[in-house]
């Protein structure tokens, strides 16, 4: 049966789950509150000069043809995806450079250069990782994982061989001689937030997704992917609204009855997804008597993914040594994530990711320029660091100089175009839990099951999705979240 449902969000999770809704019939009302759709995949335009503020990485692509697929469309119509290579530059303050290729025999040849004795370790750990996908993707990634019987496709036997006991840091040391590709593979932990010292070693999966299921740029820029998501919304019949902030979801005995917005208007809904951060919206969302305090405190103590500072570059020069992706490596890995994750504090040396899209679209800087997008892993918020102007800045002059140090001459000289985006404004503009950029974190054994669930346990008609609900953070992650939820949406509907 046809039914009135509203969404909270126009990010990825909140647009998926809207188009697929709609594709099944019901009536969706969609409100985001900033100005446009994507949420954190979002994009800035500014004297010939366009930057990805986001995601700059597309993995797991079966992920977005699905969606679109489900939702009776080919994504070829709306997006056109282009394998990288090199996957990406990997540098070391030695010099040391290493270009890490989706074709195995190009990296093996790499690897020789630097760490022959850590050649055949190199097919071997994928071979590791291909094995826990294989052993944990269905249950923990492509399932909803809502109940118990959820769990009814992990062997038994397959419990104790996906390596949740040592932590990505012990099993990559175990695995590999080379400081320099240890280095390598520990970085995988940060594609959900998570530091390769505490979270589990199941988290190596993300290297066989890289690695081996392939890694895509969009042409365009990322965000084409938010505008093509709008597109098929739109298309479907979901009515957006933006600049409305919803500041509260109403109840009747138990049950979601509909949505009220920050301007006094209410809205009746059957039932409510939420694309707003599941802590926001346990916490600020629902009036306090709803859910008790204790099952309230399960949602908002959970310890959020990382932050990031990103500082964006328009900078009147090209750089030979920079390829599409580049990371710059801090001398000492483990001191840096203590920083972020036990100290709370700005690594003093921290590692750089450079997202150069001028590399591969000539349209996004001005001919002879480059568009440099800048990531640094940062803690969450706390009151450790108080993020103000002057902060951003100095920080960013500390990235600049060191980025010089590693031969980006005169970077400093030739910047024309600069911005900055800090934890607190992933916080203020999108709402995310202390500014997390990737939800929740993984760094416990327990994280996949700790992770809030796509149906409120709580409340009847409340759906959460986005990177901050299983199975968790980054565009494929948050996509699947809006299969889950509206998978469990349809096994609720009385026939
Ligand atoms: C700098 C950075 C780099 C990243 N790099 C990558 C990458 O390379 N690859 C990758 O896969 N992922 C990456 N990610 C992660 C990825 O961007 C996120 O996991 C994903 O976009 C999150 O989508 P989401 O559905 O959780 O929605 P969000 O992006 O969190 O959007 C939620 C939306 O809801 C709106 N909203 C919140 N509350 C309300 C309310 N009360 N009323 C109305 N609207 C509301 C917000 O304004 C926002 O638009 C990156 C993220 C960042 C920030």
């Amino acid at each position: 049966m046809k039914k009135n449902i509203g969404v909270i969000g126009a990010g990825i999770g909140g647009l998926s789950t809207a188009a697929r809704l709609a594709a099944q019939g019901h009536k969706v009302k969609l409100w985001e509150r900033t100005e446009s759709a994507g949420g954190k995949m979002n994009q800035i335009i500014k004297n010939g000069y366009r930057f990805d503020t986001g995601p700059s990485l597309l993995t797991m692509l079966f992920v977005i043809e699905k969606l679109f697929k489900d939702c009776g469309r080919n994504v070829n119509d709306y997006l056109s995806f282009e394998p990288i290579n090199p996957l990406c530059r990997y540098n070391w303050t030695d010099g040391t450079v290493f270009d890490c290729s989706a074709n195995l025999q190009q990296t093996l040849g790499q690897i020789a250069a630097f760490a022959p004795e850590d050649c055949e370790e190199y097919v071997k750990f994928l071979g590791y990782a291909a094995d826990l996908y294989q052993k944990t993707a269905d249950t923990f990634i492509m399932n909803p994982l809502q109940t118990i019987k959820d769990l009814k496709n992990l062997k038994k036997s397959d419990v104790f061989k996906i390596d949740a006991f040592p932590t990505v840091s012990t099993r990559v040391d175990r695995c590999f001689k080379s400081e320099y590709l240890r280095q390598v593979f520990k970085r995988f932990a940060t594609y959900n937030g998570s530091s390769p010292y505490l979270a589990p070693a199941t988290i190596n999966v993300i290297a066989y997704v890289e690695l081996c299921l392939g890694a895509y740029y969009v042409k365009g820029g990322l965000y084409k992917i938010a505008e093509a998501l709008e597109r098929l919304c739109l298309e479907l019949g979901v009515e957006i609204t933006y600049n409305a902030d919803i500041t509260r979801i109403t109840t009747k005995e138990k049950t979601v009855s509909g949505l009220e917005l920050a301007d006094g208007s209410t809205h009746k809904a059957d039932a409510v997804f939420s694309n707003s951060d599941a802590t926001f919206t346990y916490a600020k969302l629902l009036d306090a008597d709803v859910i008790k305090s204790k099952k309230r405190s399960r949602f908002t103590d959970i310890e959020p993914s990382c932050s990031g500072f990103v500082m964006l570059l328009g900078v009147r020069k090209t750089f030979p040594q920079l390829k599409h992706h580049n990371i710059f490596f801090g001398r000492d890995y483990e001191k840096e994530f203590a920083e972020i994750f036990q100290r709370k504090v700005l690594p003093e040396d921290p590692t750089i990711y450079i997202a150069n899209t001028s590399y591969s679209d000539a349209g996004h800087a001005p001919e002879g320029c480059s568009n440099l997008f800048i990531l640094i892993n940062a803690p969450y918020l706390t009151d450790k660091v108080v993020w103000t102007e002057e902060l951003s800045r100095d920080y960013g002059d500390l990235i600049i100089k060191k980025l010089e140090k590693f031969g980006l001459e005169n970077l400093q000289e030739f910047i024309e175009v600069r911005e900055h985006i800090s934890p607190q404004e992933f916080y203020d503009r999108y709402r995310s839990n202390r500014g997390s950029i990737y939800g929740t974190s993984s760094n416990h054994q327990f994280s996949a099951f700790m992770r809030p669930r796509n149906k409120s346990p709580y409340l009847d008609g409340l759906y959460l999705v986005g990177g901050s609900t299983h199975p968790g953070g980054g565009i494929p992650l948050a996509m699947l979240s809006a299969d889950h939820a509206v998978t469990i949406f349809n096994r609720n509907q009385k026939p």
